[in-house]
Parts: structure tokens; sequence; C-alpha cells
């Protein structure tokens, strides 16, 4: 029989890795879909519209915060960002379980409208692993690589609030403890 769909909150410090992580998790657990945020951010090269995120102008945003059409939204690294009601909405009742990957704010919000939501943080080996990865990937620039770092150190303090903590120190590792996560997750009674 089936059980009734889940949401799982996916949050982590920007450059732990929890983009590919989710990828091998959608792939791995099917009756997943991963809600597709809005976003004032501009996209980076290799994004796309509808795909990655909605990107959205500012005002595009506004209004549609005034329309209530968010089940949540947060400013992070001074951009706005929003998952929108219908998009989960649509999701569950469709069956389908969901995966967010949203911010510590985010989080928050979700966990005080849908007590139910499974809240897992993604952390990595250390700080200084962080930096490395940040600077490898090379998508930001110096001045907003900064601000994600500092705000890395204040979103690491609030792993405590989440059920589930993964420390992504190999991927296929992690991966596989998602997956059980996840898993187990959607097995209990
Ligand atoms: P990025 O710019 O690297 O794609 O994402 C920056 C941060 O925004 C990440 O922590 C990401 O999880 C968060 N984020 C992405 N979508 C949403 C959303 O819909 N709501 C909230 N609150 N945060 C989001």
């Amino acid at each position: 029989m089936d059980t009734d769909p889940k949401v799982f909150v996916i949050s982590g410090p920007s450059g732990a890795g929890k983009g590919t992580l989710t990828e091998i998790l959608l792939k791995r657990v099917p009756s997943l879909a991963r809600s597709i945020s809005a976003t004032t951010r501009k996209p980076r090269p290799d994004e796309v519209d509808g795909v990655d995120y909605y990107f959205l102008t500012g005002e595009e945003f506004k209004k549609r915060i005034k329309s209530n059409d968010f089940l949540e939204w947060a400013i992070v690294h001074d951009n706005y960002y929003g998952t929108l009601r219908s998009m989960v909405e649509k999701d569950l009742a469709a069956g389908k379980d969901i995966a967010m990957v949203i911010d510590v704010q985010g989080a928050a919000s979700v966990k005080k409208k849908m007590p139910d939501a499974v809240l897992i943080f993604i952390e990595p080996p250390s700080m200084k692993e962080l930096v490395q990865r940040l600077k490898a990937r090379n998508t930001e620039s110096a001045v907003e690589l900064a601000r994600r770092l500092k705000n890395a150190e204040a979103e690491m303090m609030l792993a405590k609030n989440y059920d589930y903590v993964v420390i992504n120190d190999d991927v296929n590792r992690a991966a596989g403890e998602l997956v059980s996560i996840v898993e187990a997750e959607k097995a209990k009674n």
C-alpha cells in the first residue's frame, strides 16, 4: 500500500554539495520530485529557467509575495528565493514525495507549516574543505564568495534544529546515507 507523500527539506551551506547529493537522491528514489524554486539571482551559465529555478525580476518576485504565491520565501545572500505553493500542492496531489533544497530560514518556515516535513542538513567535513570547494567551483565573484562563507558559519550553527545531519566527506557514502534516511522515513508507520 502507498503511504502518504512526504516532504524532505535539504539545507546546508553553499558548497557543501547539496545539489550533487540531491541529484543522486532523485535518481535513486523515483517517487521524489524536486520542487523548483523561484529566485531573483541571475542564472549561472549552465542554468536553465524552469529547470534549475524560475528566474524572476525583483518586481515579479515581490508581486508574487503579495499574491501569497509562496509557501515560504527568504532573502539569501542578498537575493530573494522562494518555494511556490502551486508547485508543492501539485506534486503532493499527484502522490509524489518532495525534495526542497532551501536555506535554513525557509526550512524553519516549512517545518512550522508542515510539522511532518523531514529536515536534513548537509555539512562539509570542515570549513577548510568548504573554502576549497567553493573556490574550485569558480561560479562566484570574490565578494560573493566571502558573503557565502560568512553565511556558512551562521548556517552551520543551525544544524542542530534538523532531524538529520549528513556529512559530505565522500559523495558516494553521503549519497548512500541520504537515500537510507529518505527510504527509512518513507517506510515509517
Ligand atoms: P544558490 O544561489 O547557490 O542556488 O542558492 C543559494 C541558497 O538559497 C542555498 O542555500 C539554497 O538552498 C537556497 N534556496 C534555494 N531555493 C530556495 C527557496 O526556494 N527558498 C529558500 N528559503 N532558500 C532557497
